[in-house]
């Protein structure tokens, strides 16, 4: 039977050590409630660091931990020593990655020890996996401490079904290649089959980081890798909805909200709560609620502040620093306003438990979430679950990821001081059938996509990428479908090739430099063409000049500008359809002016057709320039016959009546064709490849949607093919030399 096997920094198991010795308590919190029901439903295992010191365990806890933690909680400890914990989590985890990843960069520090010590630990995760893991499992990888772990997997366990979820923010490219070795965490990412966020904004960027860094094109969120597909998707994490929901009905709940509303009567409480981090922007949120009391004066011993602030990663300086900043803060906010008997702000540097917390949940009026940056948020969801009235309201920073999902709440710019301060009235103004039903719609979303929904739709989605890539790899071409296609050509006598040739038979890299083909190609289409049962037709979307000039001198037809002219070898060309030209006079200036805008953009005009080039610009603007240009082009050509192609890293404008399948129909009727083969790797080339017969081999190169029957990976994977095909016909070549049919010799550079 196959696990599901999770990995994470920390294990769903809290183990502290008491007078009797070690004892365990099952966690409470996101992750581990979250995916608390498939651990224990699955044949699952969990394994992470145990949370003790490598110096607070002796050898004797070390084996009852060993022994114990996969028994009782079907979990696998990670141990880590002291020095490992300074250089690795408190190091590169919380010094490197959280500060850059948060966009506070000015706090990221680059050690390379550090860093070191951070792909050990990675490595010592993987070892435990190791361990444990079969081919048919599926592993859940999670977070910022094992962004490594994805490609150690694979490369040793290369049919293991991966997942990763970030659950911080993922950067901007400009953010995110400040990091010296960006390179060894993408491709360390990418090991994974499904890679999930928290919002959508994080998937861009991390797409676009992959583009830029690694130069791998993606489709619809999916990554094509060389030999894999990978997916980016978001997965926005929820909570346990039912316990918040059902949090107020516990006794002990109800009596400390009876507590807190009888101490705080005659005012209206605000309610913040985080751990102690600087990306949460507490101290803007004091400020902010100084200049709500300023501003708003009435409100001064109306409204009192409940800020909780969780102490966390107590060992890295800037937490110092920041817990300094807050304490001095209240207490110069509380000095300004207070007066005998309202304190403004009520500060605890102490972290809450469930009924604590939820009794505040259920009595504040506002709750106030400005976060600087923040990957999801759960308190603002947490918050909304819990007020089962409906009369309470969210203010909440744009830049928390779980603002995305919260929109109907106050939405607010966490820096912005004035929008707080009038966030913080609004949501106080707010009358109770507004916010009824603002928090309805959002009860509703959080009702359906909770912690529980959100690990199983991530799971299930992981699957299905599987089911793309089994698609994709059942379609390769393998040594067993090669030895058929080979033994086929060899009893064929009337052989057919239809050969796309830009990022088919020569690579992107020379369409980049010009074009033309190597002294290699040429001289393996001459041998292709010289049997007399090949028929080799090049079918580009190149125009005649350019075709002609290359292939001249090889006994091979030609099919230029998409297969509006056709020349048949040693011919003159014929064109296959008349059509008027004059709509280029419209497209021409659209284009320029697009040209202009976009550095590195080029116009190229053809027989019947203008080509937009864009593989030398930057990819970013290019997106936006082929969408503007798709929309305008769109709107223009509709009453036409003329339509837009989308190549690689071009659109071509043309007369719609003329295409590759067009050419391909022609001499497709000349003969009996007993093998045809035919390769291409764009979209002009599924024309050519929906009219083929089904006996036909037909190819293409790279993974993505396809009618072709066989994919390959590479350029030149096709040339190998091509250089098999002319050996397997060889025994006839004897007599196809006394045909006449080879080419003039050609002195290429
Ligand atoms: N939390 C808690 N007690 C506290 C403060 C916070 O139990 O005193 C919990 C809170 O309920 C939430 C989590 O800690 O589930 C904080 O998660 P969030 O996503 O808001 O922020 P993070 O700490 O992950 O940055």
């Amino acid at each position: 039977m196959s696990k599901l096997i999770f990995v994470a920094n920390r294990l769903p198991v809290t183990i502290s050590r008491e007078d009797a010795g070690l004892s365990f308590a099952p966690s409470i919190g996101g992750l581990a409630t979250g995916l608390g029901s498939v651990h224990s439903a699955e044949n699952s295992l969990w394994i992470g660091w145990c949370g003790l010191g490598g110096g607070e365990l002796s050898e004797a806890e070390t084996a009852e931990l060993e022994r114990r933690l996969p028994q009782e909680y079907a979990s696998v400890p990670v141990f880590l020593s002291d020095q490992e914990m300074q250089l690795y989590y408190y190091g590169f985890c919380n010094r490197t990655i959280w500060p850059l990843f948060h966009y506070f960069n000015h706090y990221a520090v680059y050690d390379h020890g550090e860093w070191e010590c951070y792909r050990e630990v990675n490595h010592k995760f993987f070892r435990r996996v190791a361990e444990v893991v079969d081919e048919e499992d599926t592993v859940w990888i999670h977070d910022y401490q094992l962004m490594l772990l994805p490609a150690l997997i694979r490369e040793k366990f290369p049919k293991v079904k991966i997942g990763y979820f970030l659950h911080i923010p993922f950067p901007s490219y400009e953010i995110f290649r400040l990091l010296p070795w960006r390179k060894e965490i993408l491709e360390g990412m990418l090991g994974a089959d499904l890679i999930g966020f928290h919002a959508y904004d994080y998937v861009r960027h991390f797409l676009s980081s992959v583009r830029r860094l690694l130069g791998y094109e993606h489709n619809l969120g999916y990554i094509n890798i060389r030999r894999r597909l990978v997916k980016a998707d978001v997965f926005p994490m929820g909570i346990d909805y039912q316990r918040y929901q059902e949090a107020h009905l516990q006794p002990a709940v109800r009596e400390q909200i009876r507590e807190i509303t009888e101490k705080i009567k005659g005012t209206r409480l605000v309610l913040s709560v985080d751990r102690l981090d600087y990306t949460k922007g507490i101290p803007e949120r004091i400020k902010a609620f100084s200049r709500f009391l300023d501003d708003y004066p009435a409100y001064r011993e109306k409204v009192t502040m409940a800020m909780i602030v969780a102490p966390s990663r107590t060992e890295v300086e800037a937490y110092h620093e920041l817990l300094r900043e807050i304490q001095e803060l209240v207490g110069f906010t509380n000095g300004e306003h207070g007066t005998i008997g309202w304190v403004p702000v009520w500060f605890f540097y102490r972290s809450f438990d469930f009924n604590h917390l939820t009794a505040l949940y259920s009595v504040a009026d506002v709750m106030l979430v400005t976060p600087l940056r923040d990957g999801m948020n759960l308190v603002a969801k947490e918050y909304i679950a819990t007020r089962v009235d409906q009369k309470g309201m969210l203010v909440i920073s744009e830049t928390a990821g779980a603002a995305s999902e919260l929109g109907e709440a106050v939405i607010v710019n966490a820096g912005n001081t004035r929008e707080v301060a009038e966030g913080i009235k609004t949501a106080l103004e707010m009358k109770d059938e507004e916010k009824i039903e603002r928090n309805r719609h959002m009860l509703k979303r959080l009702a359906h996509y909770n912690v529980e929904f959100w690990a199983q739709d991530f799971l299930r989605r992981l699957g299905g990428v599987e089911e793309v890539q089994r698609i994709n790899l059942s379609q390769r071409l393998d040594p067993a479908a090669v030895q058929r296609l080979l033994r086929q050509a060899d009893q064929a006598r009337r052989r057919l090739f239809l050969l796309d040739y830009d990022t088919s038979l020569m690579g992107f890299a020379n369409k980049q430099a010009g074009g033309r083909p190597t002294r290699e190609l040429h001289q393996l289409l001459q041998r292709l063409a010289a049997d007399q049962h090949n028929e080799v037709l090049i079918v580009s979307g190149r125009d005649r000049a350019e075709l002609e000039r290359w292939f001249d001198d090889l006994p091979v037809h030609l099919a230029a500008s998409h297969g509006l002219w056709l020349r048949t070898a040693g011919e003159q060309w014929e064109s296959t359809e008349m059509v008027a030209e004059d709509w280029k006079g419209t497209m021409r200036p659209l284009l320029e002016l697009h040209t202009s805008r976009t550095p590195g953009a080029t116009i190229e005009e053809k027989d019947h057709s203008l080509a937009w080039h864009y593989h030398r610009c930057e990819p970013e603007l290019a997106a936006v320039r082929v969408s503007e240009l798709k929309d305008t082009l769109e709107d223009l050509t509709s009453n036409l016959n003329i339509g837009l192609v989308y190549g690689s890293q071009v659109i071509e404008i043309k007369d719609t009546r003329i295409n590759k399948g067009q050419a391909a129909a022609v001499w497709l009727a000349k003969k009996d064709w007993d093998f045809i083969f035919a390769v291409g790797d764009d979209w002009t080339d599924e024309d050519f490849f929906t009219i083929l017969p089904e006996s036909a081999y037909s190819v293409k190169v790279g993974l993505g949607a396809s009618h072709a029957h066989f994919r390959v990976e590479s350029v030149e994977q096709v040339r190998h093919l091509l250089k098999q095909l002319v050996v397997a016909s060889s025994r006839e070549k004897s007599q196809s030399r006394s045909s006449g049919k080879a080419g003039k010799a050609v002195n290429h550079d």
